[in-house]
């Protein structure tokens, strides 16, 4: 990094004991990402065993690969090196589980054409950014989990960073498979609102409930209320989530869960940022 600006020491030893508050603990989870100097610093003022594995572990995640192919397109764009490198460890965004993502819109896309009706898509549609931006999170498949061991991390912002990665590249393929619908129109645009819905929930619950319960919940209440909604149909109708009065509420749903997420952005940032991402199982704040 060519600045001269360091974490001070000060701060590290807030940093380490999850005391060091916003916006100053954005600025030292950015320049520790990048600074070997600092991140030595870090080691020395804080419990030398518990960070020094914690990083090691990060550092042999982050910098095993050489620059791969969506870290390469991110720099290329414009984003900074330690965003991209973050981002590109996002494990969604590798290409084994974008591959898979591929995958089951064909097949979707698939099984639409053979029903002749778009409301298999529809209805799997807005489940996959939920799905995305669950995955991205958690400690199974995420390598930069480690550095919620390391210190407060999944803060706020590197939320909200990733969930856009995520959700833009979850809304880009559906888009893509919308495309392969030509025959419905504008109607095959319906999932969009139910989708932007499903995830702001999940991350607004996530912030109570965990990584694990909160998007399972959601997930599973679009599924109970699908059913519903076939359950109640007349003949071929629309099924009531993608109706006009359907997407207004989706909308609406949207707008107070990211205003609800927006309250509860302290829990990503405060130090209960690792109870609750560290083990789901006891529960966070129920
Ligand atoms: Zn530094």
């Amino acid at each position: 990094m060519s600045t001269t600006w360091h974490v001070p020491e000060d701060d590290l030893r807030a940093y380490v004991q999850g005391e060091l508050d916003t916006p100053r603990l954005w600025s030292a989870d950015t320049h520790l990402a990048a600074c070997a100097d600092c991140r030595a610093l870090l080691a020395q003022v804080g419990d030398p065993v518990a960070l020094d594995a914690g990083w090691e572990r990060l550092d042999a995640e982050l910098d095993a690969p050489r620059r791969g192919f969506v870290e390469s397109l991110l720099v290329r764009i414009g984003v900074a090196d330690h965003t991209a490198r973050l981002l590109a460890a996002t494990p969604v965004l590798r290409r084994s589980w974008l591959a898979s993502v591929v995958l089951l819109l064909v097949m979707t896309v698939g099984a639409v054409y053979t029903a002749d009706s778009p409301t298999m898509f529809l209805a799997l549609a807005p489940l996959l950014p939920l799905a995305g931006v669950a995955l991205s999170f958690g400690p199974v498949l995420d390598p930069t989990y480690e550095m919620a061991v390391v210190a407060p991390l999944h803060g706020f912002r590197l939320l909200l960073t990733r969930t856009v990665a995520v959700l833009a590249v979850g809304l880009a393929l559906n888009g893509l498979a919308t495309l392969a619908l030509p025959s419905y129109g504008l109607a095959a645009l319906a999932w969009l609102l139910p989708a932007l819905a499903l995830t702001a929930t999940g991350l607004a619950l996530t912030a109570r409930l965990g990584p694990v319960l909160a998007p399972a919940l959601v997930g599973g209440a679009w599924t109970a209320l699908l059913l519903a909604a076939e359950a109640s149909r007349h003949g071929s109708g629309t099924l009531a989530p993608f109706t006009a009065a359907g997407q207004g509420i989706a909308a609406g749903v949207a707008a107070l869960a990211a205003g609800l997420l927006y309250a509860a952005r302290d829990r990503f940032d405060s130090s209960s940022a690792r109870v609750l991402f560290g083990d789901s199982s006891d529960g966070g704040a129920l």
